[in-house]
């Protein structure tokens, strides 16, 4: 089973020389099994993704076979049921997987996240026996990945305005129409593709599909030249007459934009520890460097406006550590979590550029070349304030969310 080393290590006993590893507040508050897969991601990412990451992104290289490690520790499908062939693992145990390997690279990171919450999580959520058979537990080993398609050349925040159709003919619906920006899109052997199977119903006439990679009709676009997360590959998925079979309908006729929008609640918190895997490696850099760099005879880091940047750093990191712990908290006990995810998301992503911004202030003239992962952190920052909703519309759920819960 492709996640027994993770479960061996899990079966591993001792967790004080983990406490003592480990530098992070709120570790205390977390189980013997999160802590374990803790250690676990983050020992992955330091020996295998940190050496790496700057090669892939400087060459726009897919890690092919990190990601089939990742798969072998049970990474890429954390929260699927063992039945299924996942890790049967929660979704706080998610997010912190999520922040460990995006601290070593944020694009193996993202190639996580989508496969984990956006390719497999719908398909846990609405698939059935014969779909989620088919479509998930091959898709659980990192040999294989899949995509999410919603956003359109026309419409990204404003996804109810899908203009892909799938018109039905009776034993099969035919699509037309173009995705763009969509993560994994290269690699993928299947995609979750989001049409409108009636218009006139605007955002309810919505439907979700499963679409395999061969089938005719569907194409892929060029891959998009990326500021950051460039190790991950971003195309537009292209659909002339593609003839998808009826039974590769997720869930029912016009719950597309249901599905999508619940997709997205869970991918948030995958997104928001990505960001808060990258806030916590500029963190670190910056710490590391102040300590050793000297300037008027005693290193930076005795200097207080140096160490207002790493209190003002540390404050973002680990409270929007909590706001995103607590969503999945909110996730696994199945209470409503769409505020909570969005709040995470909006304050890690934010973090995640504040901490880039702020380490290459501290490296100086170092921390504007390639040569230390600063400048990296800074771009791969950005696209979390982006995808999954932009930082906007993160503010507008949590606005929305509080003015109802004010309202009642
Ligand atoms: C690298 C990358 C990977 C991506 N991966 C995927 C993927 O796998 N699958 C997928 O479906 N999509 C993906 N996306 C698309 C992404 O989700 C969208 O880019 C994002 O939702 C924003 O949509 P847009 O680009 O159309 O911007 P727009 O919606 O045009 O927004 C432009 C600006 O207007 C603001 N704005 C829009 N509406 C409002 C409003 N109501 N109130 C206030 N401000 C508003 C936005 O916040 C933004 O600042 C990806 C994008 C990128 C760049």
């Amino acid at each position: 089973m492709q996640s027994a080393v993770l479960r061996k290590s899990l079966q591993i006993a001792g967790l004080a020389p983990i406490c003592q590893q480990r530098k992070i507040a709120s570790l205390s508050a977390l189980s013997d099994t999160h802590q374990m897969l803790q250690k676990t991601c983050r020992d992955f990412a330091n020996s295998e993704l940190a050496p790496i990451a700057s090669k892939i992104d400087r060459e726009h290289l897919y890690p092919a076979q990190q990601i089939k490690q990742m798969g072998e520790l049970g990474l890429m499908a954390v929260a699927i049921p063992e039945e299924l062939g996942g890790t049967g693992l929660d979704y706080l145990a998610y997010a912190i997987a999520m922040e460990e390997i995006s601290r070593g690279c944020a694009s193996a990171g993202v190639i996580m996240s989508v496969n984990n919450s956006l390719y497999l999580g719908p398909l846990l959520g609405y698939g059935n026996e014969k779909q989620k058979a088919a479509y998930i537990t091959p898709f659980t080993t990192g040999e294989r990945v899949g995509c999410f398609a919603l956003s359109e050349p026309g419409n990204g925040s404003d996804a109810g305005a899908a203009s892909t159709v799938a018109q039905d003919k009776g034993d099969h619906f035919l699509l037309n129409g173009t995705k763009a920006w969509i993560t994994n899109a290269f690699e993928a052997e299947a995609a979750v593709v989001f049409a409108t199977t009636n218009k006139q119903l605007a955002h309810k006439g919505i439907s979700a599909f499963i679409v395999p990679k061969n089938s005719k009709g569907f194409s892929l676009g060029k891959k998009e030249d990326k500021l950051g997360i460039r190790g991950s590959s971003t195309c537009q998925l292209i659909f002339e007459d593609c003839a998808i079979p009826k039974e590769n309908i997720l869930g029912e006729p016009g719950l597309g934009f249901k599905i999508a929008m619940q997709t997205l609640d869970a991918g948030r918190i995958g997104i928001a520890s990505q960001a808060l895997g990258i806030a916590q490696a500029s963190l670190e850099l910056a710490v590391d460097y102040a300590q050793k760099r000297q300037a008027f005879g005693k290193p930076i880091s005795k200097l207080q406006l140096i160490q207002q940047k790493i209190a003002d750093m540390a404050l973002a990191v680990e409270s929007a550590r909590l706001l995103t712990w607590r969503a999945a908290w909110l996730k696994d006990n199945k209470q409503s979590y769409t505020k909570e995810a969005a709040m995470g998301k909006l304050a890690a992503s934010e973090a995640a550029s504040f901490c880039a911004h702020q380490a290459i202030q501290v490296l100086g003239g170092m921390g504007y070349v390639t040569d230390m992962a600063a400048e990296r952190h800074y771009r791969d920052a950005r696209i979390t304030e982006i995808y999954e909703g932009t930082s906007e519309i993160q503010r507008l759920v949590t606005a929305g969310a509080i003015l109802k819960e004010y309202a009642s």
